[in-house]
């Protein structure tokens, strides 16, 4: 679904508009300054039309000062969302961090509808005009607490909303969740699929509630159901002479697009080919959830076993943040660790750390690890947040340009702290002067 966040300055009515436009009566909540409150996203509709609404959050006092990290958070918001909500208090007028939220968000070119709050009677309408000013075209004068003119600030919300999102993390969708089992031909993949699938039985008939490409095949396995996508690639064995490869790469593409999360499958009686680095790098890239899976471990002995573990540490030493599970598709040994590894990989892909707890984090570890520095300078991280999960993403902002060893070392004490197992994960910088 589209996204619509929803920014502002503290107390011009954000979370009354935000219960307003989700025909809640909750207790209203505002912003503190100082305080941290987390951004939220909700499910919402208009007319027949499904969007996401995000609530911005996090406020963060530090020496920066209030009007920045509005700014700020009202950036992230624009990043994550397709338009954006702008709400102003029209008794108060626009203020120096409404400004600074106007300079954000034109930087940003998403669209923005302006909304001026707290207009409660056609008297104060004559102050939300006054809003014209900020230069985001007309001001939608209305009263979130109520409901004044928030019928015509929505319909002016869902024509600029695009109808697919382009923004955020994969929206989850309910029903089962979706694996991509990749590898190159031979490996294994329709033997695996056959064993899964041939103890339990597979499910002929859709799950009511379900869309599915009719391609698709549920399976169930510990107890639950899975969709793996694109079985037919996996079963039908498509020989091609040329761009056999091309197709192929066309095939795992679209199978990632559906999935959630990816099985790599490897063989451990041949080396990494080209092919599987190829593979790899594309469920790495992809930003899925993944799982790494060795098959045909029945025709190892002891001995090439530990040399084969060694080996495999180094080869993929990239991806050592990615489960791996040893098994045999042809005997069945270890193929019940399949879905526990499936599991954790969904968990951390689908994780979100709470600011306070990030910022927490954060500090303590700059505390104790600082910057090194370099030429008289000592970059500083200022405040971070996670900005979307599936997969998660982070945004710092810090007083200079991190060194990229300085980021590593942050990305793994990430990973540690709060169990990224089996997902990627993405740190952007934003450099504040
Ligand atoms: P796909 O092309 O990836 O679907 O691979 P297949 O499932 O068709 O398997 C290719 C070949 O490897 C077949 O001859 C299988 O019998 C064999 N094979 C698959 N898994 C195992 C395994 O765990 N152990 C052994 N020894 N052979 C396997």
């Amino acid at each position: 679904d589209p996204v619509l966040a929803i920014v502002g300055r503290p107390n011009v009515g954000k979370s009354t508009l935000v219960n307003r436009i989700l025909g809640r009566r909750e207790a209203v909540v505002e912003d503190t300054p100082g305080v941290t409150r987390d951004r939220v996203s909700y499910p919402a509709t208009w007319n027949g039309r499904n969007f996401t609404l995000v609530d911005t959050g996090g406020w963060v006092h530090d020496a920066k000062g209030i009007h920045a990290r509005v700014a700020d958070q009202a950036g992230i918001a624009a990043d994550m969302a397709d338009a954006v909500l702008f709400v102003v208090d029209s008794n108060v007028g626009a203020t120096a961090t409404d400004e600074a939220v106007v300079r954000m968000l034109r930087r940003k070119k998403k669209p923005v509808i302006l909304v001026a709050n707290k207009v409660d009677d056609m008297v104060q309408e004559a102050d939300a005009s006054a809003l014209w000013s900020l230069g985001f075209g007309q001001p939608y004068p209305v009263s979130a607490l109520h409901g004044r003119g928030t019928a015509d600030m929505l319909d002016a919300a869902m024509e600029v909303l695009p109808e697919y999102s382009a923004h955020g993390g994969l929206a989850r969708t309910g029903g089962p969740r979706r694996v991509a089992l990749l590898g190159r031909p031979n490996v294994g993949k329709s033997s695996l699929l056959n064993k899964l699938a041939g103890s339990e039985r597979v499910v002929v008939d859709p799950l009511a509630g379900t869309t599915r490409d009719p391609v698709d095949e549920i399976i169930e396995l510990g107890g639950r159901t899975w969709l793996f996508v694109d079985p037919a690639g996996i079963r039908r064995r498509v020989h091609m002479q040329q761009g056999a490869d091309f197709y192929a790469s066309l095939r795992t593409q679209s199978a990632l697009d559906k999935a959630e999360v990816a099985v790599v499958l490897l063989a451990v009686d041949e080396v990494l080919s080209e092919q599987d680095v190829r593979i790899l790098q594309m469920a790495i890239d992809s930003g899925r959830a993944l799982v790494l899976a060795f098959n045909k471990w029945d025709l190892l002995d002891e001995d090439r076993r530990r040399y084969l573990e060694r080996e495999i540490e180094q080869d993929l030493a990239h991806v050592d943040w990615a489960p791996r599970v040893n098994l045999s598709a042809r005997t069945g040994w270890h193929k019940d660790r399949l879905v526990p590894a499936l599991d954790k990989a969904l968990e951390s892909w689908d994780k979100r750390i709470p600011t306070g707890r990030l910022n927490a984090f954060l500090g303590e570890l700059v505390a104790a690890h600082p910057h090194p520095v370099r030429g008289g300078k000592q970059p500083r991280i200022l405040f971070g947040t996670q900005a979307s999960s599936r997969p998660p993403k982070f945004v710092l902002f810090t007083s200079g340009f991190l060194d990229p060893g300085y980021r590593r070392f942050i990305t793994r004490r990430l990973r540690e702290t709060f169990g990224f197992e089996g997902t990627p994960i993405e740190i952007s910088m934003r450099v504040r002067e």
